[in-house]
């Protein structure tokens, strides 16, 4: 029998609750009864055919077990995966959010999810290390050096995907060439909680090959990978460039880029929440800084990106709040 905290008003009691007595698993909401008055949990009563009671062969009824379906509402659970380590214990209808993000949980590989190309399965202590043996071309281990991309196109429909530790955390980077949108999407996500994907800010700086000058920078928080990176996309909330403007920075099929992860200072604060912001810079002769007038006439991103730039000349230093 699994042992629940109830929160009541005068503090948590552990009390036993029961479980279904068809599949032995913890019940959740509706909770049907037969006529005798027996419960039997959600999943099991949609598959009984005919719908019978397995205990007494009476028959089931549209009877809910109210009570019950509060209890356990309101019980918090220990997280399932406890015996590899987890010490989460959560209100029962969360449980659902945290078995996404648990850094326990049986995972899939990344590139797997992504490409196709991979079955293994694994707890995240282990995925560097699998990484390193099978995927060790989208493994990235020392961000002081330049990620590079070979063989990149702007007229080929393609993902690029890296992992790369930060200290103890993992972080997977995709770079998605959308052809069809003319655009090229950058993401970065944590794996694990949100709360820690939050507390961490990454940085993608990419420098023109042909002109050392012209730079671009994008900082946004990132996201966790309980996140479908798909929507990520869809929804824009992500560095998005023109193809256009990726191909000045392709040389001989090449992409060379900055990468890195940085915690979230607490005073850290984004204009638009969930919004990234790019940097177009020409290091040219020094302007007075970002803080000079910005030129309002230049055309505005395709995405949610905010694309500050300077121009070349004497004055330099001309930078676009949006
Ligand atoms: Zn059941
Ligand atoms: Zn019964
Ligand atoms: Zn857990
Ligand atoms: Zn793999």
């Amino acid at each position: 029998m699994a042992k629940f905290k109830v929160n009541k008003k005068m503090g948590p009691v552990a009390v036993e609750l029961p479980e279904c007595p068809v599949c032995m698993d913890v019940m959740s909401a509706p909770i049907f009864q037969c006529q005798s008055g027996h419960s039997i949990c959600n999943s099991c009563t949609r598959i009984l055919l005919p719908p019978i009671c397995p205990i007494c062969r009476q028959a089931m009824t549209q009877m809910r077990n109210w009570q019950l379906e509060e209890l356990i509402s309101k019980a918090t659970v220990p997280c399932p995966n406890r015996s590899t380590g987890c010490v989460y214990t959560v209100v029962s209808t969360e449980m659902e959010d945290h078995l996404k993000e648990c850094i326990f949980r049986e995972m899939a590989c990344p590139i797997g999810i992504a490409f196709g190309r991979c079955s293994w399965s694994g707890k995240l202590k282990d995925i560097l290390d699998h990484f390193k043996e099978r995927h060790s071309n989208h493994c990235y281990l020392n961000t002081d050096n330049d990620i590079n991309i070979n063989n990149i196109s702007v007229s080929v429909d393609e993902r690029y995907m890296y992992l790369i530790p930060q200290g103890k955390f993992l972080f997977i980077l995709t770079l998605k060439v959308d052809t069809c949108q003319k655009l090229a999407y950058w993401v970065v996500q944590h794996i694990g909680s949100k709360k820690t994907a939050q507390q961490h800010i990454y940085g993608i700086q990419i420098t023109s090959k042909q002109d050392d000058k012209r730079t671009v920078i994008f900082t946004d928080k990132c996201f966790n990978d309980a996140f479908d990176v798909n929507e990520i996309f869809r929804q824009a909330r992500c560095g998005i460039m023109p193809l256009t403007m990726l191909s000045h920075f392709i040389k001989d099929g090449k992409l060379s880029f900055k990468f890195y992860v940085k915690r979230n200072q607490q005073n850290f604060k984004t204009k638009e929440k969930g919004h990234g912001s790019v940097k177009e810079t020409n290091k040219g002769p020094r302007g007075p800084g970002p803080q000079s007038a910005g030129n309002q006439s230049r055309g505005k991103s395709p995405g949610p990106m905010h694309l500050h730039q300077r121009q070349k000349g004497p004055k330099g230093g001309n930078s676009n709040k949006q």
